[in-house]
């Protein structure tokens, strides 16, 4: 089977793994310092929060928001299911803005659109979250702008977009957020085996993350109720969880980081092969903005209704009878039961719908190999003939 995305582990990363491992520190520690450090200066942001997934740095970037009940959340339909519910474990709503048809990312018009009604409504966002969809930067000069304009915190979910760059900067430098976030999910850009990390420019978000991922306990004494009754002390001083990474995960991490030029590198090389080799078949290839440069998680097809009449579900089976396990990234998220029982139903954002109808994820990861590749693009010639 040539699945949709993979790790690419070498000996380097195994090596690293093993150092911690016969070293003193397990849990949190000097390699989890060191992970935050590479990938913060990687991405030239002031401060780097490690966690034990992206999920969790949603959360707590959500909760360093102040998002809390009676507030509203705004996201794309187009992502993992993560991206809204972060918003419910703060105990605020969530609602959706619909994408644009060509790089299905939160489509800046829409938002512009729903904000004007929102402020007539006095029902505005107090935080909105762009995804960047496959890798590719959403418009986030924009999206900046509007949130000047209208009030809101950004929090960029950059789980598929580590090593890609927006206006030649690198993502993850919070520019246009007040944080982003990065997942290292073993099919993302670089692993940690699972993990994830919360960036921001703010010294006092810095350190609300940093104590939210820990129980909400400090030991800092200007934030202590009383003086320390000794070297042993800390205090509790708000609600926080454990969600620390490990100095095992932080180790690979590191290790991954100095291989990510290289990973996303071979992702565009293996993109523009699919690019020219499947020129011509009836389906549209990923479309890039020339703003962005992007870590291309996924290359993401587009099956054009006009000219051909296969489904996406015949094109799926087909290639998987061929042992190509392609996917579909992602279900729109409203269309999910749980949240059709909040209320929203098919139609509601149509773009979204609409492009998960025709669309396909094709196999992309660093170690494919071009005899494998070719296997892709040979099946699927097949399969649109
Ligand atoms: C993978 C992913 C997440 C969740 O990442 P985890 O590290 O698995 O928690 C969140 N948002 C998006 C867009 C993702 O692709």
């Amino acid at each position: 089977m040539i699945p949709y995305g993979r790790q690419s582990i070498n000996d380097d990363d195994i090596q690293a793994v093993v150092d911690v491992l016969k070293s003193d520190w397990l849990t949190q520690g000097p390699a989890v310092e060191r992970f935050e450090s590479v990938v913060a200066d990687y991405c030239r942001a002031d401060h780097a929060v490690a966690v034990n997934s992206a999920t969790s740095a949603l959360h707590i970037a959500c909760l360093a928001a102040d998002l809390g009940p009676g507030d509203r959340l705004w996201t794309s339909p187009n992502t993992f299911v993560a991206s809204a519910n972060c918003a419910l474990y703060c105990g605020a709503t969530v609602d959706f803005v619909d994408i644009d048809p060509r790089t299905y990312n939160m489509s800046v018009t829409r938002l512009e659109e729903k904000l004007e009604r929102a402020a007539r409504d006095g029902k505005l966002p107090k935080v909105v979250i762009p995804v960047h969809f496959a890798g590719q930067s959403c418009d986030m000069e924009s999206i900046a702008s509007l949130a000047k304009r209208y009030g809101f915190i950004v929090i960029e979910d950059a789980s598929h977009a580590i090593g890609g760059r927006y206006k030649g900067e690198p993502v993850g430098n919070c520019r246009y957020s007040a944080m982003t976030v990065f997942s290292f999910h073993p099919v993302k850009i670089i692993t940690t085996g699972e993990g994830g990390m919360a960036l921001t420019n703010n010294a006092e978000v810095h350190e609300k993350l940093v104590r939210l991922r820990s129980h909400g306990i400090t030991r800092d004494p200007a934030k202590m109720t009383e003086e320390p009754h000794g070297p042993w002390y800390y205090q509790q001083i708000e609600l926080g969880y454990n969600y620390r990474m490990t100095d095992i995960q932080a180790a690979l991490g590191v290790s991954q980081m100095s291989r990510l030029d290289e990973f996303v590198t071979r992702r565009h090389s293996l993109a523009k092969r699919y690019d020219e080799a499947l020129q011509g078949l009836p389906i549209t290839l990923p479309w890039q903005h020339s703003h962005a440069y992007s870590a291309f998680h996924l290359y993401v097809i587009r099956l054009d209704s006009v000219r051909t009449q296969k489904n996406h579900r015949e094109i799926h089976e087909s290639l998987r009878a061929g042992g190509i396990q392609a996917n579909l990234h992602y279900i729109p998220v409203h269309t999910q039961p749980f949240y059709r029982r909040m209320g929203f139903k098919d139609g509601d954002f149509p773009e979204a719908e609409h492009y998960y109808a025709e669309s396909i994820s094709l196999p992309l990861y660093p170690t494919m190999t071009e005899q494998q590749q070719n296997n892709v693009i040979a099946m699927l010639h097949g399969a649109l003939s």
